[in-house]
């Protein structure tokens, strides 16, 4: 199958932050990639800006280290890295100073699509959004991304909306989940929407519930000191896990247009019920012999910050009525997985003996490792015997089913990145949302805060915590066992 690449338009892309982790790790290299790819234009032009002092060659070189070191096979195409790497220009500026902007502005090419990608600490975001201003270098048509975590809370959300809006309209805001721009995200919908088998199902008449995971085997690592303020809620469930429980659990937005598509996350977020605090299960993994634990990870021997998170939710609507949504997330866990199952009810009618409750159509959408979805049908076991049945998976794994078309797919960031230069709000959250999602974590955290809630500790390379089983047990229900 060969896939379609279509150029966006010429565009001046600014990373502050440029010499940055997020940027070296991610930004580059996927831009890097859609170079490649041939979809960014030979004349585009990426400008790194960063208090550090260098040249343009010295930030070449530091590009050119990111990509062979985060890169993949793509570094070893020398010719092609090179002629990326004349794309590339550096400014060293301070977002709270004065130094920087003038040789910045007279770089910035605004007869051209421009973009300024905010890879700064969010304190950061009302100097560059006042100083773009003040120096003319951002106009009505500029674009400007913006990075998690988007405030910690509902108030410091609305600040940071606020210190945006002063400079920006919303139709220039884009701020990223990179979780939206995963192939299998876009997939949920074009198997809701595309298709006439799903959506007469989707509700609570035929849905049992819906499990939302997302397991990592990592700790951490080197940001224990932020992650001991977050933790799992802020960190994983606020937004990677909202958005996901927003495109499956939404109705069918009449258009696939950003605001079609935001308005109806927009009402699933504002339906989802309060959460009662027995219906949630905060975790922290514990140190071994051989490893440490949250707590000499954050380097804060009594912390009370949760690395793990399972709860259980409802959505006040007539779809989903009666339709428990479980959530977990958590950090050095078994395994790396990700996934979304919607787990439907049993066949009214079982004309095969007591066979009920034993078989179930679960589609599973995997969104990491391996993307792709799975149907599990049951069917008659093969051969003599008499009538017995079993689940087979109808799998639709998008390597086997797309080849090399999968291997060139653009990741979640490069993907996301392309759809700012194109204009396109579609994958990236809205003001209102990011606000409704925080009016709905808020009281969970505070409840724990006022009860000084200790997380129960967990095992690492375990599922969790044992409670996280009884959340399901006592439902009559259980986790899909997380594998890769
Ligand atoms: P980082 O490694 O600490 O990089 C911060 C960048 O900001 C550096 O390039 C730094 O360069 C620059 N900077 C700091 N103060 C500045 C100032 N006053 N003026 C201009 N530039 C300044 O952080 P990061 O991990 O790349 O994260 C960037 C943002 O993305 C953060 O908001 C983070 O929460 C978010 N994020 C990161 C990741 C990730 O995987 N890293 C994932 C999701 C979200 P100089 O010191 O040279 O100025």
């Amino acid at each position: 199958m060969v896939s379609r690449v279509i150029p966006v338009d010429p565009f001046d892309l600014v990373i502050f932050g440029g010499t940055g982790d997020l940027a070296r790790r991610k930004i580059l290299p996927g831009l890097f990639r859609r170079f490649l790819a041939g979809q960014m234009p030979e004349d585009a032009t990426i400008i790194g800006a960063a208090r550090s002092e260098m040249d343009d060659d010295g930030y070449r070189i530091m590009v050119q280290e990111a990509i062979v070191e985060f890169g993949g096979e793509d570094a070893a195409r020398k010719a092609e890295l090179d002629g990326f790497l004349q794309c590339v220009r550096y400014v060293s500026i301070d977002a709270k100073g004065e130094g920087g902007w003038k040789e910045l502005a007279a770089l910035v090419n605004q007869s051209r699509i421009t973009a300024f990608y905010f890879s700064v600490a969010p304190s950061l975001f009302g100097d560059l959004a006042e100083r773009l201003h003040h120096h003319g270098i951002a106009d009505t048509q500029s674009r400007i991304v913006v990075e998690k975590p988007f405030g910690r809370d509902l108030v410091s959300a609305r600040e940071l909306n606020a210190v945006l809006a002063q400079h920006f309209n919303e139709t220039q805001i884009y701020r990223i989940d990179h979780y939206l721009g995963k192939e299998t995200v876009q997939n949920l919908m074009a198997v809701r929407f595309g298709n006439i088998l799903f959506e007469p199902l989707w509700n609570s008449q035929y849905v049992d519930h819906i499990q939302i995971t997302v397991a990592e085997t990592v700790g951490v690592g080197g940001r224990g000191e932020y992650y001991n303020r977050s933790g799992a809620m802020r960190d994983m469930v606020q937004n990677h896990l909202m958005q996901l429980l927003c495109l499956i659990a939404m109705e069918p937005p009449s258009r696939f247009d950003p605001d079609a598509v935001r308005d109806e996350k927009l009402k699933v977020i504002r339906a989802l019920e309060p959460v009662d605090s027995h219906e949630i299960v905060r975790g922290q993994y514990e140190k071994t012999p051989t490893e440490p634990g949250f707590r000499e990870d954050a380097g804060d021997p009594r912390s009370r910050t949760e690395s793990f998170i399972a709860l259980k939710c409802h959505i006040s609507n007539w779809r989903w009525a009666g339709t428990p949504f479980y959530l977990r997330t958590g950090k050095k866990l078994r395994v790396r997985t990700s996934e979304i199952a919607v787990v439907f009810k049993d066949a009214p009618h079982m004309i095969f003996g007591q066979e009920e409750g034993r078989h179930r159509n679960i589609l599973s959408i995997r969104l990491q490792p391996n993307e792709g979805m799975t149907l599990g049908v049951t069917i008659k076991e093969p051969g003599p015997g008499g009538m017995r049945l079993i689940d087979v998976p109808l799998d639709m794994s998008f390597a086997d089913a797309l080849g090399d078309d999968v291997d060139e797919a653009p990741d979640a960031y490069e993907r996301l990145i392309m759809d700012v230069i194109r204009g396109n709000q579609t994958l990236f959250m809205r003001g209102d949302e990011v606000e409704a999602a925080w009016a709905w974590t808020d009281p969970i955290i505070e409840g724990w805060e006022t009860r000084n809630e200790v997380p129960k500790p967990y095992d690492v390379g375990s599922n969790g915590p044992e409670d996280a089983a009884m959340l399901m047990h006592r439902d009559g229900r259980r986790w899909r066992e997380i594998r890769e």
